[in-house]
This record gives C-alpha cells, structure tokens and sequence, in this order.
C-alpha cells in the first residue's frame, strides 16, 4: 500500500517536472524574440496543457504581459470560459502580486515555481546595469504590501468621485437583463 502510494507521488512528481520544463522552454523563446523577457508558464488542466504565456511586455507595450497572465488569458481563450477551477498553473518564477491576483479571479487551484521573486528582482537588478530602463519601479515585496492596503492608505493619491452615478450605472445594469451579457 505503502509502496502504491510512493509510485503515485513519483508519477506526479514527475509530470510536475515535465510541465515545468515546459514552461521553461516556452521562457528560452526569449533568446531569439525581441521584446520579450525569459517568463514562461503553462496552465494544466485533466493532465493536459490548455494554455501557454511568455512575458512579453516590450513586445506589445503591455505592462500586464507577465507568462502567467498570457498563459491564463490563453486558457481562458482556449476552453471559452474564465473559470479556470481544475486547472493549475507552472510559473518559471514565483508570481507577482497581479498574477497572483488573476490566478485567484479565475480560480487557478494548485501553483508550482521555480524561481523566487527575490531572484527576479536581482535578474532585473542585472538588466538595469546594462539599461536603466530595467530600473523597477517598484520591487514585488514593496508591491504585494501596498496593494494589500486600503485604498486611503496607499501612497498612489486615490480620490473618489461620481459615486451616486456609478451606482445607478450599477442599477441600471441589473435592469437590463445581466445574463445576456454572460456567457459563461
Ligand atoms: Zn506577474
């Protein structure tokens, strides 16, 4: 019994592995494509790959082009759906706090990184030595703090105005028959 349930963990084990290397390959495109930076992540889903994403933030002038964000937008895309309960996701690097936020909205269950924010930091650190134009502006420790803050603690100045009409643009919506807008 004992014995069954070591080849089991060594299967999964060993499929984690494979994926992992996946998303790592998908990372080493990197190499030849400009604007894009050494990211990759695939999405799992019935041990099967339903999304792939590399980073490529200097490709297309997008900030949230993170691995882990085009792998879920292309799951999303791929099942026609943007719950992605079942599936996991494989990061080359541990998730930012916007990715970690998107995998919690479309329901990611199970994460596997490989390397650390801190190692990150320190990959963009090296870049910035090159190009200042790699200087963070703001590392993912100090970023993960201030978006957990409420909004009146945040150091970004947030102001709130037309609350009364943004509600009616609620109440209005509710009026309209929603599910037509719903498609899943
Ligand atoms: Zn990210």
């Amino acid at each position: 019994m004992i014995v069954g349930l070591t080849i089991i963990e060594e299967n999964m084990q060993d499929m984690n592995i494979k994926y992992m290397q996946q998303a790592l390959d998908i990372a080493r495109r990197s190499y030849h494509l400009p604007g894009t930076l050494p990211f990759g992540a695939v999405i799992v889903k019935n041990d099967k790959i339903v999304g792939e994403g590399l980073n490529r933030t200097y490709e297309i002038f997008d900030p949230t082009s993170h691995g882990e964000i085009e792998a879920i937008r292309d799951a999303c895309q791929r099942l026609q759906k943007t719950d992605l309960s079942g599936c996991n996701l494989y990061s080359t690097c541990e998730p930012c706090s916007m990715c970690v936020s998107t995998m919690y909205l479309s329901g990611i269950e199970n994460l596997y990184y490989a390397s650390s924010l801190i190692e990150s930091s320190e990959f963009f650190g090296r870049l910035a030595n090159f190009d200042s134009k790699w200087m963070r502006r703001i590392n993912s420790q100090d970023l993960r703090v201030e978006v957990g803050r409420p909004v009146e603690q945040r150091k970004m100045s947030s102001t709130q105005i037309l609350k009364t009409e943004a509600l009616l643009v609620f109440e209005e919506f509710l009026k309209q028959n929603p599910q037509t807008n719903m498609t899943n």
